[in-house]
């Protein structure tokens, strides 16, 4: 049986942290579109110059483009499930993949809302930096490297900031966030798929607290 789970929740909320560790716990497959639209920026392609201005100033890229991202890595999958880490952003996006999912006779398992609040995010937003090797997320206070300047998964020095990692962006990424994305929530809650969680707590909590709402599945 697959599992699909979608983590939703503010920039910062915590969800790239805990999709990695579900990962590695559970074997599922992570698909976050933050990281496959800047995989693209870098890379070059014409996707990818399109979409660098928006996401640089914390607007959404167009659905069309996020739901391309997210087809071509369903289609001929054989995942024991994903986590949706960033997707979907808009109802547009939750209706498209409810279809693809329903295409491939699949469901959306679960949504688990990470629940944190703006000061929090902001601390959480500024001192965030990851590698660019193997996708580890730290934070200056809560998560520092063992070692400045090395990644204690795999050892690389490409540890980075987001160019959106800024108060500016930020800001107009939270008003997308309520705007756009927070709508899913009720849109998830009638569908009886949302489990909240208290994002405030540690690493480990919310861990423990996703594994409550995974292991009725
Ligand atoms: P998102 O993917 O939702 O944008 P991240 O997982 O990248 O969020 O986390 C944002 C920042 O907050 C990172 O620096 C991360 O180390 C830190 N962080 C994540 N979860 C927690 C937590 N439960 N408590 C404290 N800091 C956290
Ligand atoms: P993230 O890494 O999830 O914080 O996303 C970084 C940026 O990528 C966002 O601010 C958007 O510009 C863009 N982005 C990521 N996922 C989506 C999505 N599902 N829909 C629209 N834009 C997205």
């Amino acid at each position: 049986m697959t599992v699909n789970i979608i983590l939703l929740g503010p920039p910062g909320a915590g969800k790239g942290t805990q999709a990695r560790r579900l990962v590695e716990e559970r074997g599922l497959v992570q698909l976050s579109t933050g990281d496959m639209l800047r995989e693209a920026r870098s890379s070059g392609t014409e996707m990818g110059k399109v979409v660098a201005e928006v996401m640089d100033k914390g607007q959404l890229v167009t659905d069309e483009i996020v739901v391309g991202l997210i087809r071509e890595k369903l289609e001929g999958s054989d995942a024991p499930g994903f986590i949706f880490d960033g997707f979907p952003r808009t109802l547009k996006q939750a209706d498209a993949l409810g279809e693809l999912l329903e295409g491939l006779k699949q469901n959306v398992d679960v949504v688990i809302e990470m629940q944190v609040d703006d000061t929090a995010l902001v601390e959480r937003i500024s001192g965030r930096y990851t590698c660019g090797n193997c996708g580890e997320v730290y934070h200056d206070k809560t998560k520092p490297s063992a070692e400045e300047g090395v990644c204690d998964a795999c050892g690389s020095t490409d540890l980075r900031r987001r160019a959106d990692d800024n108060e500016e962006s930020l800001k107009t990424r939270l008003l997308e966030y309520y705007k756009k994305t927070s709508p899913l929530i009720g849109y998830y809650y009638a569908k009886e798929k949302l489990h909240p969680v208290n994002g405030l707590a540690s690493v480990d909590e919310v861990a423990a607290q996703m594994k409550t709402a995974l292991d009725k599945l």
